[in-house]
């Protein structure tokens, strides 16, 4: 049973309740004003108050939601994957090298993949593409030609085509056969554009993943090739004096590996399978671990969904020390270690911070209510007073019953309005009151633990799930949600947040916890002033799986860099305006200024007939025309 938070609070406290040490790998603390801080390169580093950043938004009037980039986080994360890999291959003085290579699946923004980029040149990061738009992406931004770049997914001719145009300008490609047929199409284009192809083979392991996306691997996988299928692209390639090409030997059991036994495994069944392949003769220069290396949404630590009971220093060690045992066993060589790792590389580095804009609390009384019945108020009064810990549940069972009775009335018309809204208002104070004295139970009634898990304060905020947070719709996916400041008051109400669309699915329910997922979140008292929260770890996946349900657009976004000069200061690089009304509806094939003539004609009729003054009638167009051009979401009053 979760308690409502002490009465001593401190800032430690704040931390501790929203268990920032466990999901914020030290980049969030909490300053001495009660506002949330990033630093960007770790406790003891630069620090940015994350309200400061809340100001220029406004300053700007650029509005909420906001997605905020930390690209010097970004950074870090690619920066310590190499520093990680390097430092367990010269621990276990392992005899191949680390290539790292960034899936822009996870998050295909230009400025995310050029940051990786960038950061990842001194280790020659490269990228993985798993179709043809991505490759082409790739093919345009990439520059180190000693980065790897993996090519995944289903091929047509048009996509090999396009890998064996990126070997032509000196680019690493490497085409990866994920099906048996794409083996024979590849090896005729590159005879016919007379090119070397490149390429590796995925397999298909028996080793399974953990987690949500446990069946990417295992037998039924939908990707890779079966044992007996690698035996015939041998066949083929020692038919075609072509065993040169075979380079990498892929696989990938799933994303967000919440269990690092699954890694051992899959790595232990792959090197076996990369070890007889080298002993017949192929001279496969890398292995590819996929991608897998999960980020701790929660802050478990154990293997929960949205948990890994491993971390990044750990993940490497073990790929590294796992494939050089296998090695050894088989006496082959040890090959360059791949990785494609995406969610752990950019988790961090973004959050979408947005406005609370209104809630509703459970029984509060609303408007002062005239019964016609006087004693309806008197007997839930009475009830009220005779409550004790040890009559608890038979007061609740006596308020659900009257509840009913009352409902019952009204439906066979003996009862008013008022004294039904009088009956509901009574009815929330009784359970409230209930819920008050849990504290004091030794043993809590599961009724009592359900009322209390459903009884939550609703606060609506100013954004959309669908298009922000997809995973926590679609998947239950978790993400941390905490304000951004108060944090040295104590939030006192128990809520879960509503977003902006009319869908009943469009709400938050499930929250982290230190040790498992809870039901409701404790937030401060809404009193209409601003208040701001933010969901963190949304930079993989998020950005480019959401949808524009309601038409609620792509959001603002910010690039936040730390300045070198003030570690207290930061400066915002890139501002991104999100989508317009008139972006989203031409989406769906109106356009904004065949909408305006209609609207401006209707205006003008109107005018005519005198409906409408025509200073007025000016007005109208205009305000029409700004709404077409805004933002999407809610102006904030404030
Ligand atoms: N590589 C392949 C082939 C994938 O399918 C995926 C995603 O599922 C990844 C890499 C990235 O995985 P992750 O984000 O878990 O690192």
């Amino acid at each position: 049973m979760d308690k409502p938070p002490s009465q001593n609070w401190t800032i430690t406290q704040a931390e501790k309740n929203y268990n920032l040490d466990g999901w914020g790998l030290g980049y969030f603390s909490i300053n001495d004003k009660g506002h949330l801080c990033m630093n960007p390169s770790g406790r003891g580093g630069p620090t940015i108050d994350i309200m400061d950043i809340v100001d220029d938004i406004r300053e700007k009037a650029l509005g909420f939601p906001c997605v905020v980039r930390f690209q010097d986080v970004l950074r870090a994360r690619v920066a310590a994957i190499n520093q990680l890999f390097n430092k367990a291959i010269e621990e276990h003085n392992y005899q191949g090298k680390y290539f790292g290579v960034y899936p822009i699946k996870v998050n295909q923004m230009r400025e995310v993949v050029e940051e990786i980029l960038d950061a990842g040149l001194p280790h020659h990061h490269g990228l993985e593409a798993g179709s043809k738009a991505e490759l082409a992406t790739v093919l345009g931004i990439i520059n180190d030609t000693e980065s790897l770049v993996v090519c995944n997914g289903y091929k047509d001719e048009e996509y090999l085509r396009l890998a064996m145009l990126g070997r032509k300008l000196g680019i690493q490609v490497i085409v990866v056969i994920e099906q048996f047929q794409e083996l024979e199409r590849l090896l005729r284009i590159a005879a016919e554009m007379e090119i070397d192809p490149v390429i590796g083979i995925r397999a298909k392991l028996t080793a399974k993943g953990t987690g949500k996306w446990e069946d990417s691997g295992g037998d039924f996988a939908k990707f890779g090739l079966t044992i007996p299928e690698i035996i015939k692209v041998v066949q083929i390639l020692k038919e075609q004096s072509k065993t040169h090409i075979l380079k990498l030997f892929h696989f990938h059991v799933g994303s967000q590996l919440t269990d690092i036994r699954a890694v051992k495994e899959a790595i232990t069944e792959a090197t076996r399978v990369y070890g007889k392949l080298a002993k017949m003769g192929f001279d496969i220069q890398y292995l590819d671990v996929g991608g897998g290396l999960g980020v701790d949404y929660d802050g478990s630590r154990t293997t929960a969904d949205s948990s890994i009971n491993y971390n990044m220093n750990e993940y490497a060690s073990d790929v590294v020390y796992n494939i050089q045992q296998i090695c050894m066993d088989e006496g082959v060589k040890q090959p360059n270690i791949v990785s494609e790792s995406g969610r752990a590389l950019v988790a961090h580095h973004s959050c979408i911070i947005m406005d609370v804009f209104g809630n509703i609390e459970y029984g509060t009384e609303n408007g002062h209510l005239k019964s016609s019945n006087g004693d309806i108020a008197k007997e839930w009064q009475d009830m009220m007073e005779n409550l004790k810990t040890e009559n608890a549940l038979e007061t609740y069972h006596d308020a659900v019953a009257k509840k009913q009775e009352a409902l019952d009335m009204f439906r066979l018309g003996y009862l008013e309005l008022e004294d039904r809204a009088i009956t509901e208002n009574y009815f929330w104070r009784t359970c409230k009151a209930v819920i008050n004295l849990v504290g004091k139970m030794e043993k809590v009634p599961k009724e009592i633990k359900k009322l209390q898990e459903s009884l939550v304060d609703h606060y609506y905020a100013n954004f959309s799930l669908f298009q922000s947070a997809p995973d926590h719709w679609a998947i239950k996916q978790v993400f941390p949600l905490m304000p951004l400041h108060r944090l040295n008051e104590i939030p006192t109400r128990r809520t879960q947040i509503a977003d902006l669309t009319c869908d009943s699915d469009g709400k938050v329910e499930k929250f982290i916890d230190r040790s498992k997922l809870r039901d409701n979140l404790f937030l401060h008292q809404y009193d209409g002033r601003p208040y701001y929260i933010g969901m963190f770890l949304m930079g993989a996946y998020q950005d480019i799986m959401g949808d524009m349900h309601n038409l609620f657009g792509r959001v603002n976004e910010i690039h936040v860099f730390c300045d070198d000069e003030d570690p207290e200061d930061f400066y915002i690089e890139e501002v991104i305006k999100g989508d317009s009304v008139s972006d989203v509806i031409s989406r769906m094939q109106y356009a904004g200024s065949d909408l305006l003539k209609k609207v401006k004609g209707g205006v003008e009729r109107r005018v005519r007939e005198g409906v409408i003054k025509p200073k007025e009638g000016v007005n109208l167009v205009e305000f029409y025309q700004q709404i077409l051009q805004g933002y999407t979401y809610l102006k904030s009053q404030s």
